[in-house]
């Protein structure tokens, strides 16, 4: 496998066709995935914003007052109120927002971005990452796998996820298969497009490089039952259950 990042993409900016831009500067095999940084899917669709457009409501004044009392830093509630109207449910208040977005992923912030946006002040996630990439994916005729940076619970650091896909499956399903001593394995269901992220995260960097796309070349599948289970369903959540019983301090 191979894994190389698509010089010499521009500035996006709204309403540029972005598998265009893409296809212009690519050639792709066969079994490529195109890996994407959900911050040019978002700017291409029109996804930056200004605290402006986010009025703080009385909900929003009182996370970024509770907010600024735990981390002493200031907080602006107009933030609050964007997380909040990108966000189904909040698990967490503070000390920080963990956010489940509309879409299913939990992220801190709902994922709302303030790096690499020039001339806003925020860049919002793109509505829906997976039918971003079904678009993409369908422009171009290779699997697209929409990424982004993420904290990550239990370690320190940010690595790539995805967001968003389509074209290949979500995971790739081991079980029922054996292991080398012929042992059946019950419960691995490998994330691939969560793998490919974070190949294609490592080219892509996380500052000023200038390059937000990247082919994985050569990746195989293989003869394994796929899924397109990545976001746990409310049900299989123990995690989210246990945060929302949780109070800070
Ligand atoms: P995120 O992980 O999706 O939040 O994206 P990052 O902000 O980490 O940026 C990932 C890569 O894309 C970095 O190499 C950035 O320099 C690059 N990047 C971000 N926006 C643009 C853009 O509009 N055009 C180009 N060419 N590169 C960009
Ligand atoms: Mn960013
Ligand atoms: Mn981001
Ligand atoms: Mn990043």
């Amino acid at each position: 496998m191979e894994t190389f990042a698509i010089e010499g993409l521009p500035e996006i900016r709204g309403g540029d066709d972005l598998a265009d831009l893409v296809d212009a500067r690519a050639e792709f095999e066969d079994g490529d995935v195109l890996c994407l940084a959900s911050t040019v899917v978002s700017k291409a669709e029109d996804r930056k914003a200004d605290l402006s457009a986010f009025p703080a409501s009385e909900r929003a004044e009182s996370i970024a007052g509770r907010l600024e009392a735990v981390t002493g830093e200031p907080k602006d509630p107009r933030f609050a109120q964007a997380v909040l109207e990108e966000s189904e449910e909040l698990l967490t208040e503070v000390p920080f927002l963990l956010a489940v977005t509309r879409f299913g992923h939990v992220t801190v912030n709902a994922g709302i971005d303030r790096s690499n946006v020039p001339g806003a002040e925020l860049l919002l996630l793109p509505e829906d990452p997976s039918a971003s990439a079904d678009r993409l994916a369908a422009a171009l005729g290779v699997p697209v796998v929409v990424t982004d940076t993420s904290g990550r619970p239990f370690r320190y650091g940010q690595r790539g996820v995805a967001v968003g896909w389509a074209g290949l499956p979500a995971a790739r399903d081991w079980r029922g298969e054996t292991d080398r001593d012929g042992r059946e394995l019950d419960v691995t269901v490998q994330a691939v497009v969560d793998e490919l992220a974070a190949a294609a995260n490592l080219l892509t960097g996380e500052g000023g490089d200038g390059t937000p796309a990247a082919v994985v070349r050569g990746f195989e599948f293989g003869d394994h039952a796929g899924s397109d289970d990545l976001f746990r369903r409310e049900k299989d959540d123990i995690v989210r259950e246990a945060l929302r019983e949780w109070e800070f301090g």
